[in-house]
């Protein structure tokens, strides 16, 4: 099996750790492995959940089109305080309530076409490993057990601490530590001994494991360190999570992983910035959020939602838009998002019947050819550079514009960068617009362009007495048949 060969270098990206743009390559020479903090099943998965779901799955794309194997873990946080907390307010035991949400997360999943991870261990089903990482922290004397019986993390006995998110240059420091804090998440700059087992409470309820400390359950932060040992080893290649996760979660599981094991945690840590709604973080607790439910509801398919994810650069915050100033639902970006779909599926399609195709490759067949970029080589490059996905698809509808000599190769190629960014197109219908409505349409837009707008009018209104009605976007137009 050949594995995709194009003109072009491996991806580079942002790391959080070092602060630079990194190459990545696969520290075993064959596979790289990397790991996603996954969703807490408590409810559905928003969009700004999404946005970094998608963009960890444009990396996995991108990974494997430039012909590295990967091997992707991806977590399922199904007991925590938020698990139990809700599980015990619907009455339902916390197996049956978390498996709820992880089908609807999948659900949503497939709709927004991310690949399955190759890995999908839960925290519940690996609280032995959980168990052992505590026994190793309290053998070398990186942890204590509390008065109230729970067991923590000593955050000063590791000196490397804050090294992902800086702390040292940061008000709070090593030495400030206040008491120990037992929530699972907790204040971004309150500096803390965290909890590795949490002593069994009366509210926890049926939820509780035995260990040699007594009954309870493990701390949130320790299941991606316990998790990741197991499946990807140490150190492996990536970790990745939204920005709120890099402190305390991953510098906490950076300090749990490197003192049990005396190795480096992982070479890279990529962070997504958040999906904001006017500005303010989408989340649960601020209940400003959108699921792809909504969103279908209103009448935007999971296709355009990851459009307009990928718009927007994943250092970049990203507004979404959901309301104008009236109050009234606009959903701006996602109405962008379906013009420009229509737009590519167009050019899909010519691209296809010139080349003599039917079907579109499959990823499986894309990552098997040696496939000549060409004129979509810069769109592939924008990729390769920190995942630059908005100049990656500017940079496509600058290559669909030329004329491409050979058209099988153009059309792969396009192919090729729809799959690194996992976009799917509308199934567009062939309509043949006759040689006289398509000259007086540039006809037309050619007036528009000189800005003779009563030319440009008068032959808006032939057509459509003709039974044709023009689009316009940004840098073309379109020809459509009047419904
Ligand atoms: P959770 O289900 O809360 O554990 O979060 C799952 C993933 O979504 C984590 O990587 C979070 O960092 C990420 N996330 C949460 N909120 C947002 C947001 N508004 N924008 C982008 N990513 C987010
Ligand atoms: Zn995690």
């Amino acid at each position: 099996m050949n594995a995709t060969r194009m003109k072009s270098d491996r991806p580079r990206l942002f790391d959080t750790l070092h602060r630079k743009e990194l190459e990545l390559n696969p520290s075993d020479g064959e596979t790289f492995r990397f790991y996603c903090c996954g969703p807490t099943v408590y409810g559905p998965a928003h969009i700004g959940n999404f946005r970094t779901f998608v963009l960890q799955d444009i990396l996995r794309r991108v990974i494997e089109l430039s012909g590295m194997k990967a091997k992707h873990v991806r977590n399922i946080t199904d007991v925590d305080d938020k698990t139990i907390r809700d599980s015990q307010a619907e009455g339902k035991t916390l197996t049956e309530f978390t498996q709820h949400w992880t089908e609807r997360f999948h659900e949503d999943c497939r709709k927004l076409n991310l690949l399955e991870p190759h890995i999908e261990p839960s925290a519940v089903d690996h609280i032995p490993h959980q168990i052992t990482m505590i026994a190793q922290l309290m053998e070398s004397g990186h942890a204590y057990q509390g008065s109230d019986k729970s067991i923590y993390y000593k955050v000063d006995s590791f000196p490397a601490y804050g090294k992902l998110s800086h702390l040292d240059e940061r008000e709070i420091q090593l030495g400030s530590s206040q008491s120990a804090n037992d929530s699972d998440e907790y204040e971004k700059d309150s500096l803390a001994d965290f909890a590795l087992w949490k002593a069994r409470k009366p509210e926890d309820g049926d939820n509780y494991w035995d260990s040699a400390w007594g009954q309870g359950r493990p701390g949130w932060h320790l299941e991606c360190s316990a998790m990741s040992l197991e499946y990807l080893g140490a150190p492996f290649d990536l970790h990745s999570g939204g920005i709120d996760l890099c402190f305390p979660h991953h510098e906490n599981e950076i300090a749990q992983s490197e003192a049990a094991t005396g190795k480096e945690m992982c070479h890279h840590w990529f962070h997504t910035t958040h999906l904001t709604v006017n500005g303010g973080k989408m989340s649960k607790t601020a209940r400003n959020f959108y699921t792809l439910t909504d969103l279908e509801e209103a009448g935007f398919s999971a296709s355009e939602l990851r459009y307009a994810l990928a718009s927007a650069h994943y250092r970049q915050p990203l507004n979404f838009v959901a309301k104008d100033k009236l109050g009234n639902e606009t959903f701006e970006s996602l109405h962008s998002a379906q013009q420009a779909l229509n737009r590519l599926a167009r050019a899909e399609l010519e691209l296809r019947n010139a080349a003599g195709e039917t079907e579109p490759p499959t990823y499986q067949s894309l990552l098997d050819q040696e496939i000549e970029l060409g004129a979509f080589q810069p769109a592939w490059e924008a990729l390769l550079s920190d995942l630059n996905t908005p100049d990656c698809l500017g940079k496509t509808f600058t290559a669909l514009k030329e004329k491409h000599s050979a058209p099988k190769n153009a059309w792969l190629a396009l192919h090729v960068i729809l799959a690194g960014l996992g976009i799917t197109l509308p199934v567009e219908e062939s309509v043949d617009v006759p040689a006289e409505i398509q000259e007086k349409a540039q006809k037309r837009w050619d007036a528009k362009q000189a800005k003779d707008w009563a030319a440009a009018d008068a032959l808006r209104d032939e057509l459509a007495e003709a039974g044709w009605q023009i689009k316009d976007a940004k840098d073309g137009f379109e020809v459509v048949p009047i419904d």
